[in-house]
């Protein structure tokens, strides 16, 4: 079986990304069979990795997840040390409050790329307006809509209607009859995603 470039990704970090949409769901995903790295000569797993490699595993992984540019994430994370409180919450949920995220978590789209996609295209409106910036901060009383454009709404209805339970986040509300996202409140820590190591990636950006 051939893998795509994006398993790939999760093979090398070794957890699934969830780079491909619904796909990912299903049991053909590569990473449940072959859960070491990719390459010729079959499974060597891992290795062991310095205090180094498991903090840049852990940034690579959230990078790779979210498709974020580097620069962009050591903005966060400058931006995330100046705000008052944890820089770990902080700079989580700078990342979560970007536009392409909260359309992907809401479930308009399937997958980050597609979420990044949508908004670039200018197919996302922020409170009646167009927004083609996926990086895009979000804030409370927000509302997201998509472009009313019947082949857009067709799309994001379709996917809100397929959409598996994926838990719904407490800070938004979705209205999937009048497909819109509104913001009540800020993320708390804990509906900020478990699976990414804020700890090391901080440590990686402290060194
Ligand atoms: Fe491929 Fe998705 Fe599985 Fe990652 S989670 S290996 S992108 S199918």
């Amino acid at each position: 079986m051939k893998f795509g470039p994006q398993c790939k990704i999760c093979r090398r970090e070794g957890k699934k990304l969830f780079l491909k949409g619904d796909r990912c769901n299903a049991a053909k995903c590569p990473l449940l069979k072959r859960k070491y790295p990719p390459g010729m000569h079959g499974p060597k797993g891992y290795g062991r990795l310095s205090e180094y490699g498991v903090q840049l595993r852990a940034k690579q992984c959230l990078k790779r997840s979210y498709n974020i540019l580097e620069q962009q994430i050591k903005n966060y994370f400058k931006k995330a040390k100046r705000l008052k409180g944890d820089t770990g919450v902080n700079f989580m949920k700078l990342i979560e409050l970007r536009l392409d995220s909260v359309i992907y978590l809401a479930g308009f789209v399937n997958s980050r790329k597609n979420a990044r996609q949508t908004v670039s295209h200018g197919n996302i409106f922020v409170n009646n307006k167009a927004v083609d910036i996926p990086s895009y901060q979000v804030k409370v009383g927000d509302v997201i809509t998509p472009r009313p454009k019947k082949e857009i709404t067709d799309k994001v209805s379709e996917q809100l209607t397929s959409r598996k339970d994926q838990g719904l986040k407490s800070w938004f509300n979705v209205d999937a009859k009048n497909l819109k996202i509104t913001i009540l409140k800020e993320p708390e820590p804990e509906d900020l995603p478990k699976e990414f190591d804020t700890k090391l990636i901080i440590e990686f950006y402290n060194r």
